[in-house]
């Protein structure tokens, strides 16, 4: 086993000093897989920990082509304006398998990544959902420490990827287009609960009078949606990207929602849950680690499984001894 000789303690005074260089290293360690490193990570990570947890943390879904890095190179663009340090994150689930992320791309966000107030990175590209999450998170954390008052993780509206980054933010932010058909996108999936703001993009030119229409369909069956807290009732709005029209909007609903969660005690409530919900992932990604990593360990886990697959010996008992094997 290789032992890292990176000095974490400089690595964090230069990335609670702002940094970009150092951050970008900082999340590399945190992405890395080598078990050094990772002990390195975790410590590191614990050492920024009172420097965290001060930013907006807001998550953006929608389908691919609804507009997520032209919003994100707008709204980042405006907060920028406005003061604040910006940071993109993405999670992507599939880039382990395609070998490269749509998400999180500079490319794509031109106008932001030239700033200097703003840090751009891709999806980690390692595997598992769980993986992907819990790195992003990471990175989300080193980021607030390194001054980013704005953290935006961007995320594709597949599967379970949109539960993963609302656990991980404060603010979960739902894109969707003009004109979804007969039925409206995102109710179905259940992303609708997810979201604490709809926001119906393109509604510029001839797509105007739809976007409209659409909103008012969702205002509709948000109603009959059990709202996720009493405090709060998500808002649908219409807005245009390309134009920046209702951009401002956006963000002062993300003020307004902050603050109703701070007089209501739910922003801290949201925060705990969250850290002891990460607390379990994180335990359950170390011991399927162990399970995977180590060599005799694997051995064993091959055979008890090939003996539940032969009939051999119930799926119940093989759990148990598995579970034995990991003390
Ligand atoms: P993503 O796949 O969700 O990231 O979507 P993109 O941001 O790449 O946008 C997909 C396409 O929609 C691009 O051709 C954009 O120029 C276009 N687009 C994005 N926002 C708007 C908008 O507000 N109005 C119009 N008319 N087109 C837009």
């Amino acid at each position: 086993e290789k032992k890292a000789s990176l000095d974490i303690t400089t690595l964090a005074k230069e990335l609670r000093a702002g940094s970009r260089a150092a951050l970008a290293r900082a999340i590399t360690l945190v992405e890395s897989r080598r078990g050094d490193h990772q002990a390195l990570a975790r410590e590191l990570v614990q050492m920024l920990l009172p420097d965290t947890g001060k930013a907006f943390r807001v998550g953006i879904t929608g389908s691919p082509g609804v507009g997520k890095s032209t919003t994100i190179d707008a709204l980042g663009t405006y907060l920028i304006e406005q003061g604040h340090k910006v940071a993109v994150l993405a999670v992507d689930p599939s880039s382990a398998r395609s070998g490269g992320s749509i998400l999180g791309d500079k490319t794509r966000m031109a106008r932001l990544s030239a700033s200097d107030d703003a840090f751009i990175r891709p999806s980690p590209s390692s595997g598992t959902l769980g993986g992907v999450a819990a790195k992003t998170r990471e990175a989300m954390l080193l980021c607030e420490a390194a001054g980013f008052g704005v953290v935006l993780i961007e995320t594709v509206g597949i599967g379970q990827s949109e539960t993963a980054v609302c656990d991980m933010t404060d603010f979960f932010l739902a894109l969707m287009l003009p004109g979804g058909g007969d039925e409206l996108q995102g109710i179905k999936k259940g992303l609708v609960e997810l979201a604490d703001m709809i926001a119906i993009n393109k509604a510029d030119g001839d797509n105007l009078k739809r976007a409209k229409i659409t909103a008012a369909d969702y205002r509709g069956a948000l109603h009959i949606l059990a709202p996720r807290s009493e405090h709060w009732h998500p808002p649908v709005e219409t807005y245009s990207a390309l134009t920046g029209d209702g951009i401002a909007k956006i963000w002062q609903k993300v003020l307004d929602h902050r603050k109703a969660m701070n007089a209501s005690g739910d922003f801290a409530a949201r925060r705990r849950e969250q850290q002891v919900k990460w607390m379990w992932s994180m335990l359950e990604q170390r011991m399927l680690a162990r399970l995977r990593s180590e060599a005799s360990v694997r051995t064993k886990v091959r055979k008890i499984e090939a003996e539940v697959a032969e009939g051999h010996l119930t799926p119940a008992l093989a759990a148990e001894q598995i579970l034995e094997l990991l003390q």
